[in-house]
């Protein structure tokens, strides 16, 4: 069964990259452009890896974070954060809040798709442990 990841991104080009080139690896991607429809959607669409982008309007990246770990359904779902910005401060920002990992834009394709695989290995080890 194909495993699947949840897109957060209020960038329309940028999304759809993201869920293309997820799809072309076999993912099922399922996108939400706006992020105050992110947690609904997570519940529903039971996501293997959460992608979110920081930058986003009504509920910041970070914020959007720390609702997933705060919620007992979704609190174990490896998440890549996916950022403009990407000093050492933020990227500790990013870490502290709960995202497991993530990466600078633009993005290195290749990159994107072996994060995305680590994060999946490392949500079968969370289910198993
Ligand atoms: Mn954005």
């Amino acid at each position: 069964m194909a495993k699947r990841v949840l897109v957060v991104e209020d960038n329309a080009l940028n999304l759809k990259l993201f869920c293309d080139l997820l799809r072309a690896h076999g993912y099922e991607a399922e996108a939400v452009s706006d992020a105050r429809e992110a947690l609904g959607k997570a519940t529903t669409f039971a996501p293997d890896v959460i992608i979110l982008d920081i930058q986003m309007p009504h509920i910041t990246g970070l914020e959007l974070i720390e609702s997933i770990r705060r919620d007992v359904f979704l609190r174990r779902i490896p998440i890549l954060a996916v950022t403009a910005y990407a000093g050492k401060g933020d990227e500790d920002r990013i870490r502290d809040a709960g995202a497991d990992a993530y990466v600078a834009k633009p993005i290195s394709l290749m990159k994107f798709v072996e994060v995305v695989a680590q994060l999946v290995e490392l949500a079968d080890s969370r289910a198993l442990a």
